[in-house]
């Protein structure tokens, strides 16, 4: 039995088809994406969500991630509750302080959604997978019977056709720019509703993310800090799956550096700089535990990390002058202006900070 189990595990895998064009190639050349430089005006448009995002996350922030109570030692020190011993403020852990924001083909944003993980003691509730699922249901929500093809309506000849998508992608308003990846399997709207929809999410996605919003070829996503412990897994997909005649492409992976957020390596060094000193310093101790690990989402709750999303939300609600402002990606003739969108930022995280909810916090 042993011997058999040894001849399988010894059989060589048998290369796909579609991974045939890069059996040379080095690791580095296959997640070297050579999408080219992004305009200095996309990268405007691009900072504006992301910090957005920035914003959203701090109002909703929460660093208690091994509870309330405790002692977080250094790191937490600006977060504890004044005259209160050991005690933080944000109360219940839900998930970690990551979140995700869909922004469609003419600039609006769709919905944002922050990892639950703990909400549903879950690994695998992640922002843009739960945001993901997400729009796709938000699109059903209003998908009024009346509207219906092939139901008979009575008295009124004149059908109402309400569209089914609420907002605007290629498929629902501009039938020329369809392009569908292999248009004969295209039965439904699904398949090619988000591919105008760009993601931003404040860390890079994992492999679930990443494949969720390949399958529903969502067509960018933004990442404001890098994850080193996902092996580029955004860069990998979309590279296996660009040139092929698939029904779905992985999205373009975006980093904050490409779009010149300062953020980006902020973060990025302050996560190394978390993860070289937490074994001196522990993250948390009580009575019965010692955090001491590395640990990206760890560094999410840590003063550190809170300062420079602070930072971010203060450049919005600063922010007033835009190098292009009149601006408009060429995707959608209808799309809003850099200054419309920076408008519009701004009166999203009101609407946000007036309902206080986290992202919705059902299961989608
Ligand atoms: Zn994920």
């Amino acid at each position: 039995m042993e011997s058999e189990r040894e001849l399988i595990g010894q059989l060589p895998v048998k290369l796909p088809p579609g991974l045939d064009p890069f059996r040379d190639w080095t690791v580095e050349e296959f997640v070297q994406l050579d999408e080219g430089p992004i305009d200095p005006a996309m990268q405007e448009r691009h900072r504006i969500y992301s910090i957005l995002l920035m914003s959203i996350i701090l109002d909703g922030w929460n660093g208690n991630k091994h509870g309330e109570v405790g002692d977080y030692g250094q790191w937490r020190v600006d977060q504890k509750i004044p005259q209160a011993v050991d005690v933080y403020r944000g109360g219940s852990y839900l998930g970690h302080n990551i979140a995700a924001l869909a922004v469609d083909a003419e600039g609006r944003v769709i919905d944002y959604d922050f990892n639950h993980n703990e909400v549903f003691d879950s690994s695998v509730e992640h922002a843009e997978s739960r945001l993901v699922r997400r729009v796709f249901a938000l699109n059903q929500v209003y998908d009024l019977w009346q509207g219906n093809e092939g139901i008979p309506h009575r008295g009124n000849a004149a059908t109402v056709r309400q569209p089914r998508q609420l907002f605007a992608t290629a498929v629902t308003d501009r039938a020329d720019r369809v392009t569908p990846r292999t248009p004969e399997k295209v039965s439904s709207g699904y398949s090619t509703l988000l591919s105008d929809v760009t993601v931003y999410t404040s860390l890079e996605s994992c492999a679930q993310c990443t494949g969720i919003m390949c399958l529903a070829s969502v067509k960018e996503v933004v990442y404001l800090q890098p994850d080193t412990g996902q092996f580029l897994i955004g860069n990998i997909m979309r590279r296996a799956t660009k040139e092929q005649k698939l029904s779905f492409t992985a999205p373009r992976p975006i980093s904050g550096r490409e779009i010149g957020l300062r953020y980006y390596d902020e973060l990025a060094e302050g996560a190394e700089s978390f993860d070289a000193n937490v074994g001196e310093e522990p993250f948390f101790r009580s009575p019965t535990k010692t955090i001491n690990g590395p640990s990206l989402t760890s560094y999410l709750c840590t003063d550190d990390a809170y300062r420079t999303f602070e930072r971010a939300a203060n450049e919005l609600s600063d922010w007033s002058n835009l190098a292009y402002p009149d601006f408009r990606p060429a995707t959608a003739e209808s799309a809003l202006s850099n200054r419309q969108v920076l408008d519009m930022a701004k009166d999203f995280l009101e609407y946000v900070l007036t309902v206080k909810n986290r992202g919705t916090s059902h299961r989608v």
